[in-house]
């Protein structure tokens, strides 16, 4: 499979910007290439500096976690900055489509739809797993993505490994794994798979688990040719010097942040099974994420009082296949107990 002959031919054809960064990179002692201003700046750092365009350092340090090699890593700014060149990269507008699996991560539509990429929508079984025989059937030669979420937002399972590795063999495109609540799952991540298919593409993110959606930080995971295509139609300085120095000091933490994700799920487990004695909880869906879908028995009025009491659930009632369902993020003991507390109540 030749990744190149899926690129948008405008892509292929592009020269990339070139930054001052770009072309000279090395030790000097002044530095009169890019505008800069060469006083200095307000803040402490060097932040009158351009930063790194490909986050070498940052690449270097979240390799040595996840044992991906600099040249299969992206970062963006979220990962919705992935998602958005993933479309800019592989689809033509107006003439390509990409299938989506809803009930899923509403940005993909977003993204299509501002790509003017038509999206074909394969709805998930009613087990939340994927209807393979009805992909298989709405792909054409014009399709160029599939994007599983797994575990999946909102309905917290994660996929059947089996059907993703179906997909990633059969698919002539690319699929994308979008793995944001890999750390709380049962299943592993797909990232060993990664030197198997040229077509797989995983998405992870720094804002769920790692504690940083305020810096915006996401990580794309890919072979190499796929990566090359993603770096050369960014922009180029995609990652701020901000975010790239607090998420290398936040990588030393990384002990933090696994006792964070064993406390997540040991209360996600207990607030399922909490959840599941209460009158107006008419079902607890099993969550392999830091959220559970639960349907209620009236879930306007349900969120409405929360409301009122000041705790904020998401409302996914008139989503299909979640109908009468609230997305209930898990929170700490206490903000847990409160919850529990108020709903007992109604
Ligand atoms: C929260 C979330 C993300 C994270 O997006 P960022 O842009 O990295 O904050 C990605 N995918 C899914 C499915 C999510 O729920």
């Amino acid at each position: 499979m030749n990744i190149n002959d899926l690129v948008r031919e405008n892509i292929q054809k592009l020269s990339p910007y070139s930054t001052a960064r770009d072309e000279f990179k090395g030790q000097a002692s002044v530095f009169l290439d890019a505008n800069e201003n060469s006083f200095g700046s307000p803040l402490p750092a060097d932040y009158n500096r351009y930063p790194d365009p490909l986050q070498l350092d940052l690449k270097e340090a979240i390799g040595r976690i996840k044992g991906v090699p600099i040249e299969n890593t992206f970062l963006g700014n979220g990962s919705d900055e992935a998602i958005d060149l993933l479309y800019r990269a592989f689809c033509n507008p107006g003439r390509d489509n990409v299938i989506l699996v809803p009930p899923t991560y509403g940005m993909y539509e977003v993204s299509a739809n501002i790509n003017d990429v038509a999206v074909r929508k394969v709805s998930l079984l009613p087990d939340f797993q994927l209807d393979l025989n009805g992909i298989a059937e709405s792909i054409d030669a014009n399709t160029k993505l599939i994007f599983v979420c797994s575990p999946n937002n909102p309905t917290g399972n994660s996929i059947n490994r089996q059907d993703i590795e179906t997909l990633l063999t059969n698919f002539k495109g690319l699929v994308v794994i979008d793995e944001a609540y890999i750390n709380f799952s049962r299943q592993h991540t797909f990232i060993r798979e990664l030197t198997e298919y040229a077509n797989l593409v995983i998405l992870q993110t720094f804002s769920k688990a790692w504690g940083l959606a305020a810096l915006r930080l996401g990580m794309a995971f890919a072979s190499s040719q796929i990566i090359d295509v993603l770096n050369k139609i960014k922009p180029p300085y995609n990652i701020n010097q901000a975010t790239q120095d607090l998420a290398l000091e936040a990588l030393k933490n990384v002990d933090q942040v696994n006792d964070w994700i064993k406390q997540t799920v040991a209360q996600r487990n207990a607030l399922s099974d909490a959840l599941t004695t209460l009158p107006l909880v008419k079902q607890v869906y099993p969550s392999d994420a830091n959220f559970i879908l639960v349907e209620v028995t009236d879930p306007g009025r349900i969120y409405d009082r929360l409301v009122d009491d000041g705790i904020i659930v998401r409302d996914r009632s008139k989503v299909t296949l979640c109908e009468g369902c609230l997305r209930i993020t898990v929170g700490t003991p206490k903000e847990n107990e409160l919850l529990l507390e108020r709903l007992k109540n109604y």
